[in-house]
């Protein structure tokens, strides 16, 4: 298995770092996503990795080798750029042919090879067809299939779905995962949209300003974020200052509300953030103030937003168990147990 490790990787533009000191261990056969906002340095990242920036510091290794002085093309890795960067020229088939051209294949072993490629991404008979003959998602799977041409050790990705259409994003989405099972290639796909990395990845890795704020499965970045940063990034959060009394006891607007042995603190007694999903929030007889101010029917779910002295919450009920309450009440919350993250400011 093709596991990728980087060893405080920097890249330096100037004084400022895009990269700043990334050291990770990915293991292989896994799809990842590198997801963070914009500027974070997640396509330089993906970059250094695909040898197209020479990084200022630091290693970079496959399968236990170091490859970091290897050039681009000899890196055995297949890639995919929100462009597509595909040949107007050729046709589909020596599109995706390309790799095994220029590594000077024979005509036989390119077509028959460009023929399996193309049933792969699903467009099997396509090969005599121009470029602009293709909708924008064909386009996608072509790029993809000229990507996997030469068995990649890993396989890289830069936004590949983000020029398509909401509904073919969500069904291409599905197909490259699909794919990448069926394939067990080292996949990392670079993302700045947190539902589709939640939906596809293995493990998410969380970047900002350069640096890995966190690496997990998706369900643990979302119930279990390190910092504030996570917490505030991935879904939606509700964040209050509070003061952390001891391991059972925290303090939110001069009230003392009981943790769970469930909650998770990641942060020693003192000033702190309290971290809660609006799906933990619950209403109770007694607990921290808040006034409704709004209440959204989702279908699937009841909003209700809240005013804590001055602050915006959001608490999320099914259907069922939505509450009598009308706006301008006051109303007391509570939170679920292990719905909790007491987390650094
Ligand atoms: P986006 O989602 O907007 O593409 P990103 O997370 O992929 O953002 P990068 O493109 O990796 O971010 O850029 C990280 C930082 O490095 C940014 O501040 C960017 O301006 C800077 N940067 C990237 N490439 C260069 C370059 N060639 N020269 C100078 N600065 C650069």
């Amino acid at each position: 298995m093709n596991d990728l490790a980087l060893r405080s990787l920097t890249k330096r533009y100037g004084p400022a770092a895009a990269v700043d000191g990334v050291t990770l261990d990915i293991p292989g056969g896994r799809f990842i996503c590198l997801l963070g906002p914009s500027g974070c340095g997640k396509t330089t990242l993906l970059r250094l990795i695909a040898g197209l920036e020479t990084p200022t510091e630091g290693r970079i290794l496959v399968g236990g080798e170091d490859i970091t002085d290897r050039p681009t093309h000899r890196r055995d890795f297949g890639m995919v750029f929100q462009s597509l960067a595909l040949f107007p020229h050729l046709s589909v088939g020596d599109n995706v042919a390309y790799p095994l051209a220029i590594r000077g294949r024979p005509k036989a072993e390119r077509d028959r090879r460009a023929a399996e490629l193309l049933e792969l991404v699903r467009l099997p008979g396509l090969a005599g067809r121009r470029i602009h003959q293709l909708s924008g998602g064909q386009r996608q799977r072509v790029a993809i299939a000229r990507a996997l041409a030469v068995d990649p050790r890993l396989f890289l990705l830069d936004e590949p779905l983000s020029a398509l259409d909401a509904a073919l994003r969500d069904h291409m989405q599905m197909e490259l995962r699909q794919l990448q099972t069926r394939l067990g290639i080292t996949t990392l796909v670079v993302t700045h949209d947190q539902k589709e990395a939640l939906t596809m990845a293995d493990l998410v890795i969380v970047m900002d300003k350069g640096r890995v704020q966190q690496m997990g499965a998706p369900m643990e970045i979302y119930r279990d974020p390190a910092n504030a940063f996570v917490a505030g990034f991935i879904g939606s959060s509700n964040l209050l200052p509070a003061t952390l009394l001891d391991r059972s006891m925290i303090e939110v607007s001069g009230r003392r509300i009981p943790l769970a042995p469930q909650d998770r603190v990641k942060t020693a007694p003192g000033p702190a953030l309290l971290s809660v999903r609006p799906e933990d929030v619950r209403l109770a007889e007694e607990g921290l103030p808040a006034r409704v101010t709004f209440i959204r029917d989702l279908g699937e779910s009841v909003q209700i937003v809240l005013d804590q002295d001055g602050r915006e919450m959001t608490a999320l009920f099914a259907p069922r168990e939505r509450p009598d309450v009308q706006i301008g009440e006051t109303v007391q919350l509570a939170f679920a147990p292990g719905g909790v993250v007491v987390l650094a400011p």
